[in-house]
């Protein structure tokens, strides 16, 4: 196992008081493996990935166990950490024009992490840099290392903050909304990227996304989120197929149908619950269809539906026999 999460609750001060973004967060990523973290936003998946990396505020207090190849970078000092980030561990984000500096050259922005966590020389890692604008395929390496962002497209950029991921051989890359500012064609090209990479290295791949035509095409493993738990797990057919949380069953019927990806999730009638106001039972349960007594009070854990597939509802509690005879519809 390349990541192990356990536990992990994060709570952040806000206006004084303190409030609980993330509650008992427990998933796993392998090598070779590309786990999506899916739900509507406000549901903790950026937060997830900061936990994970150590971005967080000033106060911010982080529970339960983080696990990198075994060793436990929960408990790891701020100073550890910054030889993990972008060393063992690296994040790409949404808009890579605001990540990346627009003073600097795209040779010097790549070499960053080869000079913070390497000892090779500057001809080694300029070879390096060429190397790595090749591998994320962009053409005429040599002279677009000289270039600064601004004379890049979009999905150009993209491709600069992935060889930047990239640069120091990462055992675990988290991708937040990498391709959400890309248009169609360029976002695809970008997922086909992410694909060749991880068969190449065989890194293990945290992709989070709202867009669930981006899960289909990269994700093995799908983790889903609301209100800062999971709320189902299970491999990506197994999910498109045969979902089982009323939440999952939301998202699914809000993908837009023949291709057309304009349409974000979002056709879930309410709104995700606010930290301060969490309700007691399932944080679903104002929005859910199927809500029974049971869910207003009693908060609904994780349950085996099938093999490698659980989710926390009290529809499936006692290993997957459903409860409630009413919600028949589907088997
Ligand atoms: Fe709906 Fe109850 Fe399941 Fe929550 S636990 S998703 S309210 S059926
Ligand atoms: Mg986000």
């Amino acid at each position: 196992m390349l990541l192990d999460v356990k536990d992990v609750s994060l709570s952040l001060k806000r206006e004084g008081k303190y409030s609980k973004i993330l509650d008992q967060v427990s998933f796993h990523v392998n090598n070779g493996e590309t786990v999506g973290i899916v739900g509507e936003s406000g549901c903790g998946k950026s937060m997830t990935a900061l936990s994970l990396m150590r971005l967080l505020p000033d106060k911010a207090k982080l529970d339960g166990e983080i696990r990198l190849e075994d060793e436990l970078i929960s408990s790891y000092s701020n100073r550890k950490m910054q030889k993990i980030r972008g060393n063992q561990a690296s994040m790409i984000f949404q808009d890579p024009l605001t990540s990346l500096n627009p003073l600097h050259t795209v040779g010097k922005q790549i070499e960053e992490s080869l000079l913070l966590h390497t000892s090779l020389s500057k001809q080694e890692r300029r070879k390096r840099v060429i190397k790595l604008l090749n591998d994320v395929g962009l053409p005429r390496a040599d002279e677009l290392i000289d270039e600064y962002p601004h004379q890049l497209s979009g999905g150009m950029r993209q491709r600069i903050m992935i060889a930047m991921a990239m640069a120091c051989e990462p055992k675990l890359l988290i991708c937040d909304e990498p391709t959400t500012a890309l248009d169609v064609t360029v976002q695809a090209q970008i997922l086909e990227l992410m694909n060749e990479l991880k068969e190449r290295t065989r890194m293990g791949i945290i992709m989070i996304t709202h867009d669930l035509g981006v899960v289909a095409e990269v994700c093995d493993r799908v983790i889903v989120m609301y209100a800062g738990k999971v709320v189902e797990t299970a491999p990506v057919e197994e999910l498109f197929e045969n979902p089982k949380h009323p939440y999952t069953k939301g998202l699914m019927q809000s993908i837009p149908k023949l291709g057309i990806r304009k349409q974000m999730l979002g056709s879930i009638a309410g709104t995700v619950p606010s930290p301060e106001n969490m309700p007691a039972g399932c944080r679903f349960a104002d929005r859910c269809s199927q809500a029974m007594d049971v869910c207003k009070t009693n908060v609904p854990q994780m349950t085996q539906v099938k093999k490698n597939h659980k989710t926390a509802c009290w529809l499936y509690e006692n290993k997957g026999v459903k409860k409630d005879a009413a919600a028949g519809s589907e088997q």
